[in-house]
């Protein structure tokens, strides 16, 4: 069954970046080749019937032009071109989503890759100094589904203080909780409503499937039970408003061992929806206006060519938190003393790019002596994959685990957690031949490597984002300030000192011998002894961990309005991370889905 291609019933076209010679295992060539081949032929896997076709050419007008189809702009386009009578056209600057994005444990794979990674990088700066100078590296997801290619698929609403409190707080009127959960619920479809969470916090009705992975390595019982053992609470749902603190093996968007973007979610192949066009390799350099309405984009295609769509009602910028500023900036629209020394013409003068938010930490590097079960990647794994979409495989190792707890700067009445933890090991990766039972990899500590982050949920430093070139295709300057507020660098302080507590459990100590591993504490262990504050400080400044969560640049209250239209100009919106005025205290793709699924909505309304 394995051995040979099934018919699909449709061509199997072989698409996007590949897994060969990827960093899952680029030693292992022929073993990496069959992979690949054998992914591609099981149709529940490669799902050809299900492709998304790009356009070969973009027609002159449509109703609606959505720019951008990551987390946030798949749903918009999605659900605007349910309505049959609306033509609607997704134009994307990357191609389609690589086969290897769907196995779960290969989540890490094609972060660097130039095909479906930006390969953002800040500022240089006094923090993520292990990247000698080059400043943080901030992937994001290029191509269909956006960073929900690249993201570790954990699902999270957010608590409802960071919505009813915060955001309402910062201009977002209609925004509180109560006002967004319904939009929340039509996203997500989960599939263990009674056998592990309530309904009351959840639904079953969105197209995104989420539930936990099917597979834990026994490594991750392990630190849940070191971590019980420390006092500090293990959880089983952590949407649950009555379990805001706690370790919760996550749900995440993925079913029969899976990802889903919410590309795969939301967008039909043109065939079931022929008033959809999507094109792919679309690069959109500027919204065009007239006076103060936007008629439309120009665009760059794959040959180089320049096109322009026009709009008949709206355009939806859907670029996400760095990009959808940028392509405002080009236009016309953002901070006059930006844009006027560069020449370009100020349409509107806003704070495009002003309100820089994102979550960060820092990472605690261990080496494992003892280690009890190391998962690898071979034929056993392989086979089991697909024949049972189960095993190694088929989820995130110990990344699937995650914490809230409060620090001591957290508001607990209002249930809102300002720490989270995470943990990196134990994936399914190559093998020296594909044999079974080979070790994972070669370790010059003799022993196996695990991380773990703990980070600051609510930051008070922010940044900003501006151009310094009219050049559209060049990078845009990104400069988050972190730690610019002395509070930020406390509360990760003791975040790392929740990790010493866990990481010095008795369990961990005696099954694991489980030690700081030197080759990430050498410079620190030099300036301060360990876990002093100093020591700490310059942890956190050299293994900085800035997260992926990066908002607020095009923030209701500040460049877009409550129904995310672009203040004093006509027929604009930004739909995306970049409309959220400020953090959800945790992962937050529950809440970008929610604000793209409400943005459908006001659209819809607006145009009945
Ligand atoms: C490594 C990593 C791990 C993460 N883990 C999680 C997690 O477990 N859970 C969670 O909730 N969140 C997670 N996140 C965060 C989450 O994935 C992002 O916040 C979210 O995907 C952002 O959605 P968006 O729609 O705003 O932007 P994106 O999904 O980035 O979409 C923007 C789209 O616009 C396209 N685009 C950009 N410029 C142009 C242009 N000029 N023309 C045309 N198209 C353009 C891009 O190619 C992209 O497809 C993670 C992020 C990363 C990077």
């Amino acid at each position: 069954m394995i051995l040979a291609p099934e018919d699909c019933g449709c061509p199997i076209v072989e698409e996007g970046p590949s897994l060969v010679n990827s960093p899952v295992c680029s030693g292992n060539f022929l073993f990496m080749v069959l992979l690949q081949s054998y992914l591609w032929g099981r149709c529940s896997i490669s799902t050809p019937c299900k492709r998304i076709e790009s356009v070969e050419e973009t027609e002159q007008e449509y109703d609606f032009i959505v720019v951008g189809a990551g987390s946030a702009g798949s749903i918009v386009a999605g659900r605007l071109s349910e309505n049959t009578t609306y033509k609607v056209v997704l134009l994307e600057a990357g191609g389609p989503e690589p086969l290897g994005v769907r196995v779960p444990s290969f989540y890490r794979t094609f972060w660097d890759n130039p095909a479906v990674d930006w390969q953002i990088r800040t500022v240089p700066a006094d923090y993520c100094l292990d990247q000698e100078g080059l400043g943080c590296k901030w992937p994001l997801g290029k191509g269909l589904g956006g960073t929900s290619q690249l993201n570790g698929m954990m699902y999270h609403r957010g608590h409802h203080a960071d919505y009813t409190c915060d955001w309402v707080e910062a201009g977002a009127k209609g925004w509180s909780w109560d006002e967004i959960k319904p939009f929340m619920d039509l996203t997500e479809g989960n599939k263990q409503i009674g056998s592990l969470v309530d309904g009351k916090y959840h639904s079953d009705i969105g197209p995104l499937p989420i539930q936990t992975f099917r597979y834990q390595p026994l490594a991750l019982y392990d630190l849940m039970d070191a971590i019980n053992q420390t006092g500090l609470p293990l959880i089983k749902d952590m949407n649950n408003p009555n379990t805001p603190e706690g370790f919760v093996i996550a749900q995440a968007f993925n079913d029969n061992g899976q990802r889903y973007t919410t590309a795969r979610a939301y967008l039909p192949p043109q065939s079931e929806r022929p008033n959809l066009n999507i094109k792919l390799h679309a690069h959109v350099t500027k919204v065009l206006f007239r006076r103060k309405k936007a008629i439309g984009v120009e665009y760059v295609d794959e040959n180089g060519n320049t096109k322009v769509v026009k709009a008949r009602k709206e355009v939806i910028l859907s670029a996400g938190a760095l990009t959808s500023p940028k392509i405002l900036m080009h236009s016309g629209v953002g901070p006059k003393e930006t844009l006027e020394p560069l020449g370009i013409k100020v349409i509107e003068d806003l704070p495009v790019g002003k309100n820089l938010k994102n979550h960060c930490g820092a990472t605690l590097y261990f080496i494992l002596k003892k280690v009890k079960n190391t998962q690898v990647l071979d034929w056993s794994a392989l086979t089991e994959y697909l024949l049972q979409n189960d095993g190694p495989m088929s989820s995130t190792g110990l990344t699937q685990l995650t914490g809230l707890l409060y620090s001591s700067y957290a508001k607990k009445e209002l249930k809102q957690p300002d720490l989270q933890f995470f943990f990196n090991g134990f994936y399914a990766e190559c093998s020296k031949t594909g044999a079974i039972g080979e070790p994972a990899i070669e370790c010059p500590n003799s022993g196996y490597n695990v991380s773990a982050n703990a980070v600051y949920l609510l930051p008070r430093s922010v940044g900003y984002m501006t151009i310094n070139s009219t050049d559209p295709f060049e990078q845009a300057i990104y400069d988050p300030n972190f730690f610019s507020d002395p509070v930020d660098m406390e509360v990760i302080k003791e975040g790392l000192e929740y990790l010493r507590q866990i990481f010095n459990s008795e369990l961990l100590q005696e099954q694991y011998e489980i030690e700081l591993d030197p080759t990430y504490t050498e410079k620190c262990d030099k300036v301060a002894p360990a876990w002093s504050d100093d020591w700490k400080e310059c942890m956190i400044r050299v293994h900085t961990d800035p997260q992926n969560h990066q908002l607020g640049t095009c923030a209701i209250g500040k460049v877009v309005d409550p129904e995310l239209r672009v203040y004093n100009l006509k027929a604009l919106r930004v739909c995306d991370a970049g409309s959220m005025p400020s953090q959800p205290t945790g992962n937050p793709q529950g809440a970008i889905m929610a604000v793209a699924e409400r943005c459908a909505h006001f659209i819809k309304e607006a145009w009945q």
